[in-house]
């Protein structure tokens, strides 16, 4: 049963780059797609083969998935930034960092590298990078709320190569108190 409502919920995640559903819907698809595979007959799951719904107690299903549902929800509420870390060698004026959104109990659900130019004023966000479970909580915006936050009065850019995340970032700067540059080349030293 543990092993069905895994499934539903991988389908659920499969669905997100189409559907972009915020943490209360994906609940509601989840248990969609839980309530649309316990009335099949049998259900195909990964690693187990077939398993047939009749011989088991969905009455443990539906529980599986309140606990599991509710400890997604602490996760995404109680969500925070880790410490930061220097990243690599300095390079010149240069310096690389990376720091975690980490949850009690799930540990790091996503990182973000960049790196600063004291002298220059300028900071780049290099990656943001969460696993496709944890897309749509917030955590983006969480994450670079952080960044700017830790190295203030910095003017921040991104290189064009996130081409997926670009209307998280454009919505992003518009919002951002901090200056963001459309620039490619701020600084001579990255
Ligand atoms: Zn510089």
């Amino acid at each position: 049963m543990q092993a069905i409502v895994r499934e539903a919920f991988q389908q659920t995640v499969a669905e997100q780059d189409d559907e972009h559903r915020g943490p209360a819907a994906f609940a509601e698809a989840w248990k969609a797609r839980l309530d649309a595979l316990l009335t099949q007959e049998t259900v195909a799951v990964t690693g187990w083969g077939e398993i047939a719904i009749a011989g088991l107690d969905t009455d443990l299903g539906w529980s599986l998935y309140q606990a599991a549902g509710r400890a997604r929800a602490e996760a995404i509420m109680r969500a925070a930034a880790t410490p930061g870390r220097r990243r690599g060698p300095d390079d010149g004026p240069a310096v690389s960092y990376e720091f975690s959104i980490a949850a009690e109990g799930e540990g790091s659900l996503g990182d973000v590298h960049y790196a600063i130019c004291a002298p220059c004023g300028i900071g780049l966000l290099k990656k943001i990078s969460f696993s496709p479970e944890w897309h749509y909580c917030g955590f983006g915006t969480l994450a670079l709320r952080e960044m700017e936050a830790r190295h203030p009065d910095l003017s921040w850019y991104t290189t064009g190569q996130y081409a997926h995340a670009q209307g998280f970032y454009q919505r992003y700067r518009r919002r951002s108190d901090s200056p963001w540059t459309a620039g490619q080349h701020p600084c001579p030293h990255f």
